[in-house]
C-alpha cells in the first residue's frame, strides 16, 4: 500500500484506492480500448460483487484481484486473461455463477474463472519430492487453458507479496506450496521473473532467519566485488564495440534461492558462490550470439567442457543462450550467457512473452498470432527426439490430456490412464485391494465402481473381507494391472474348480473298479503322477476337470495290477448341482435345464458342457465316446438356469411389453428378447429366461398360451 492510500484508508467518508487506475495505465500501453473497456466492466462487476469484504491486512477485497490482474498487465496478456483475473474469486467467494459470468463477459472468461477456482479447491498436503512432481502435473492435467495457471500463479505472487498479515503456521504451509508446487510450474512455463520472485518471498517466509543472513552476507560480498566486475565488464564492452557487435553488457546477480538451494545440496560455502562473476550479454541475432562467443573466448581463455549451446538444443522451457565460463584475471571464474534480445524476452517471462493478443494494433509486427498453446505445441515439436523427455511428459498433460491425477485419502497422488475407474484405483493401490473392493467413495460420495476418475478427486476404496472380484469388472477397466490381476483371479478360481471336478470324475470312474481314490495307497497315485510327467496329484486332477487327460484310462492305470479289467460294477451318473464352477457350463444350443435328461461331452481346456440328451449337437459328439460321460441332476439346487422360449405373436402395438409382463408375473427374469417380423401379420419372439426348473418353464409357457394375440409358444428345440 502506497503512503497516500494508507493514510486515506483511514479517513472516513473518503473512498479508498484499489489500484484500478493503475491498472487502467498499464492497460493503455499495449491494449485497445475496447478491451480495456472490458477489464474496467469487470472491474465494477467485482467490485460490487466483494462489496463489503475485506482482505486480512483490512483493505477492500477488490485491491486483490485488482493487484492479480496487474502482474498479468506486467506480463502483457490478452483482455479476457484480466478480466478473468478479475473475477478470479468471485465464483468462490461470492454467490455468482459460471453462466452469469458467460453472459456477461463471454464464455471464454467463465471457462478461465472456472478453471481457477477449481485449481483453488484442491491443497496440497504431501511433503514428498516425487509428490510434489505429481501435484503439478496435476494442475497443469485440470487446465485446458494455460492461461488458468497463469491466473493462478499470479494470484500467488500476490498473496505472497502481502503474506506478513498471515499467522505463522499458514503463512509457512502457503510458502512450502509456493517453494514446492508454483516456483517449479514458472519455471517450467519459462516465467522466470515470476519464478524467481515466488522462490525469493518464500524463501523469506518460510526460514526468515537464514534469508536475513545470506541477504547481509551476499551485498558485503557485492560491494567488495564492485570495482572487480566494473572492470570485466569495461573489457568486455570494449572487445564487442572494437568488433562493430552492439549489444548490453551487465553483471547476473544470483538470487538468494538459489545460493541456498546450492549451498545446501552441494554443501559448499557462499564464497564459493558469491567468488563465481556472472555476466549476461544480448545481441540482435542468433548469429551475432555465436559470433560474440568467438570474441569473449578471445578475449578470456574458456574453461574446458564448460560451454553449453542452449539455442541449438533449447532447454525444456524453451530457454535460449549461449553459456560459457571463462579464466577471467588471476583465474577467477566468469560465467558467461550470451543471447538474442527476442531469446531474452523468453528467458523472462517464457510463455507469456509468445502470448500474442489479437489487438488488430500488431505490436509485435503483424505475423504474431499465435498463442501459447501453439507455442508449446511447437516447443514439443522442437524437442521431438531430442533428451527432453521430461518437458514432453509436462506439456502433454495440457496438449494431450491423457492422464488423470487423483488423491488417496491420506493426500497421496495417482496418476492413472483417462478413463480409469475405482476398481483402477483400487488395484494401482494394492492387488488384495482391488480383488476385495466393493464400493467406492468419490470426494466422500458412494459412486459406481464403473464411474471413472477425474483430475483432482479423493477415491477412497471400501473392502470387505471375503469379498471377491467381478468378472463384469473386466469390461470396464482400462489398467493393464487390474486386467492382469482379474484374469489371475479367474485363472486360479478356474484350477480349483478344475481340481475339484477332476477329482469326482476320476472317483466316478474308479468305481468301475470298485475303487476310490482314498482306497489307492499315495505310491500309487505318485507314481502315476510322475508317469504323467506332472508335478502333483492336484496337477492331475485339474487335468482330468479340463478335459486334457481322460479319467477312464487314468483310472485304468491307477487300479492295482491284477485287479478285474473290466465289466466291473457299472458306476452311476454324476450328479450336477449348478454350484460346480467355471468347468461345468451349459450349452446355450439346447439350454438345458434341471429335469431334463442330459449328458455332459468333456471339452478340451473348457471342463464339462451339459447338453440335453435330445440336442442336435450331440451326434457330431457321439464319434468320441470317452469324452461322453452320462449326468444327471442332483434333487437340490439353489440357482437358476437359463432357457429359451420362441413365440409368434400377431403384430399389435404393445404386444412385446404385455408377453414381457405376463412373464415378470411368474416371477420369472428375462435375460434377452429378439424380435423378427415374419410378415404384416405375425412376428416371432425369442425369449432368455431364468428358469429353476422344467416345471418353472412349464408354469411360463402355459401362462403366455392363453394371451389372445399369442398364436404359437414352445421351448426352443434342442
Ligand atoms: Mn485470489
Amino acid at each position: 500500500m502506497d503512503y497516500a492510500s494508507s493514510i486515506l484508508g483511514f479517513l472516513p467518508g473518503v473512498r479508498r484506492s484499489t489500484g484500478i487506475s493503475e491498472l487502467l495505465d498499464k492497460l493503455e500501453t499495449y491494449l485497445p480500448p475496447a478491451q480495456i473497456e472490458r477489464v474496467r466492466e469487470a472491474y465494477e462487476f467485482g467490485a460490487e460483487r466483494h462489496q463489503g469484504q475485506t482482505r486480512v491486512s483490512g483493505e477492500p477485497y477488490i485491491t486483490h484481484p485488482v493487484a492479480v490482474a496487474g502482474i498479468l498487465a506486467d506480463l502483457h496478456l490478452d483482455g479476457d486473461t484480466l478480466v478473468a483475473a478479475i473475477l478470479h474469486d468471485v465464483m468462490e467467494d461470492t454467490p455468482t455463477a459460471k453462466a452469469e459470468i458467460a453472459a456477461i463477459f463471454g464464455q471464454v472468461v467463465a471457462e478461465l474463472v472456472d478453471g481457477v477456482s477449481k485449481l483453488d479447491q484442491i491443497q496440497f498436503k504431501n511433503r514428498q519430492e516425487a509428490q510434489a512432481e505429481s501435484f503439478r502435473k496435476m494442475l497443469l492435467a485440470m487446465v485446458r487453458d494455460i492461461r488458468v495457471i497463469m491466473v493462478k500463479l499470479a494470484d500467488r505472487m500476490h498473496n505472497m507479496r502481502t503474506l506478513g498479515v498471515m499467522p505463522p503456521v499458514k503463512r509457512r504451509r502457503i510458502a512450502r506450496e509456493t517453494l514446492d508446487i508454483y516456483a517449479p510450474i514458472a519455471e517450467r512455463l519459462g516465467l522466470y521473473a515470476v519464478k524467481l520472485e515466488l522462490e525469493d518471498l518464500g524463501f523469506r517466509a518460510l526460514y526468515p532467519h537464514r534469508y536475513k543472513v545470506l541477504e547481509r552476507e551476499v551485498k558485503r560480498a557485492r560491494g567488495n566485488q564492485k570495482e572487480f566486475i566494473g572492470k570485466i565488464s569495461e573489457s568486455l564492452k570494449g572487445t564487442l564495440g572494437k568488433a562493430g557487435v552492439g549489444g548490453g553488457v551487465e553483471g547476473r546477480e544470483k538470487h538468494l534461492y538459489s545460493i541456498y538451494k546450492k549451498m545446501r545440496s552441494k554443501g559448499i560455502s557462499l564464497n564459493e558462490i558469491v567468488d563465481v562473476y556472472g555476466f549476461r550479454i544480448v545481441v540482435d541475432s542468433a548469429d551475432t550470439c555465436y559470433r560474440t562467443l568467438g570474441l569473449v573466448h578471445g578475449l578470456y581463455k574458456p574453461m574446458p567442457g564448460r560451454f553449453k549451446d542452449y539455442i541449438a538444443i533449447p532447454r525444456v522451457n524453451g530457454y535460449q543462450s549461449l553459456h560459457t565460463t571463462l579464466f577471467g584475471p588471476n583465474g577467477v571464474p566468469i560465467e558467461v550467457q550470451i543471447r538474442s534480445e527476442e531469446m531474452h524476452r523468453v528467458a523472462e517471462s517464457g510463455i507469456a512473452a509468445h502470448w500474442k493478443y489479437k489487438s488488430g494494433g500488431d505490436v509485435f509486427g503483424g505475423i504474431e498470432h499465435d498463442r501459447a498453446r501453439e507455442w508449446l505445441a511447437g516447443l514439443v515439436q522442437i524437442q521431438e527426439g531430442g533428451s527432453s523427455e521430461e518437458f514432453l511428459e509436462s506439456v502433454k498433460v495440457d496438449l494431450f490430456p491423457d492422464k488423470v491425477y487423483v488423491f488417496t485419502p491420506k493426500g497421496k497422488i495417482l496418476r492413472l490412464p483417462t478413463g480409469a475407474t475405482a476398481v483402477d484405483f483400487a488395484y494401482a493401490i494394492h492387488t488384495d485391494v482391488g480383488n476385495r473392493c466393493v464400493a467406492a467413495k468419490v470426494d466422500r460420495r458412494l459412486v459406481p465402481l464403473r464411474t471413472p476418475l477425474r483430475n483432482g478427486q479423493t477415491v477412497e476404496i471400501i473392502t470387505a473381507k471375503g469379498a471377491t472380484p467381478n468378472p463384469s469388472w473386466s469390461s470396464f477397466l482400462v489398467t493393464a494391472k487390474a486386467r492382469a490381476a482379474i484374469r489371475q483371479y479367474l485363472k486360479n478360481l478356474k484350477r480349483g474348480d478344475a481340481i475339484e471336478l477332476g477329482r469326482r470324475l476320476l472317483n466316478l470312474a474308479l468305481e468301475e473298479f470298485s475303487l476310490t481314490l482314498k482306497k489307492i495307497p499315495q505310491a500309487e497315485i505318485d507314481s502315476a503322477v510322475k508317469e504323467l510327467n506332472l508335478r502333483d496329484a492336484d496337477d492331475l486332477f485339474e487335468k482330468i476337470g479340463l478335459g486334457e487327460r481322460l479319467a477312464p484310462l487314468v483310472a485304468r492305470r491307477l487300479q492295482p495290477a491284477g485287479g478285474s479289467e473290466s465289466g466291473g460294477a457299472a458306476h452311476g451318473p454324476l450328479m450336477i448341482a449348478g454350484t460346480e464352477g467355471l468347468l461345468v457350463t451349459y450349452a446355450r444350443c439346447c439350454f438345458p435345464i434341471p429335469n431334463d435328461p442330459i449328458m455332459a461331452y468333456l471339452s478340451m481346456g473348457r471342463g464339462l458342457v451339459i447338453h440335453r440328451q435330445n440336442c442336435g449337437n450331440l451326434s457330431e459328439y457321439r464319434k468320441q465316446p470317452d469324452k461322453w460321460l452320462p449326468v444327471a441332476w442332483e434333487a437340490d439346487r439353489v440357482r437358476l438356469f437359463s432357457s429359451e422360449i420362441q413365440l409368434e405373436v400377431s403384430n399389435r402395438v404393445g404386444v412385446l411389453a404385455a408377453v414381457a409382463s405376463n412373464i415378470a408375473d411368474t416371477e420369472t427374469n428375462i435375460d434377452h428378447v429378439t424380435l423378427e417380423e415374419r410378415d404384416a401379420d405375425t412376428s416371432a419372439l425369442t425369449f432368455e429366461l431364468q428358469v429353476r426348473d422344467r416345471k418353472h418353464l412349464a408354469r411360463v409357457i402355459r401362462t403366455i398360451r392363453r394371451m389372445p394375440d399369442v398364436q404359437r409358444v414352445h421351448r426352443t428345440l434342442a
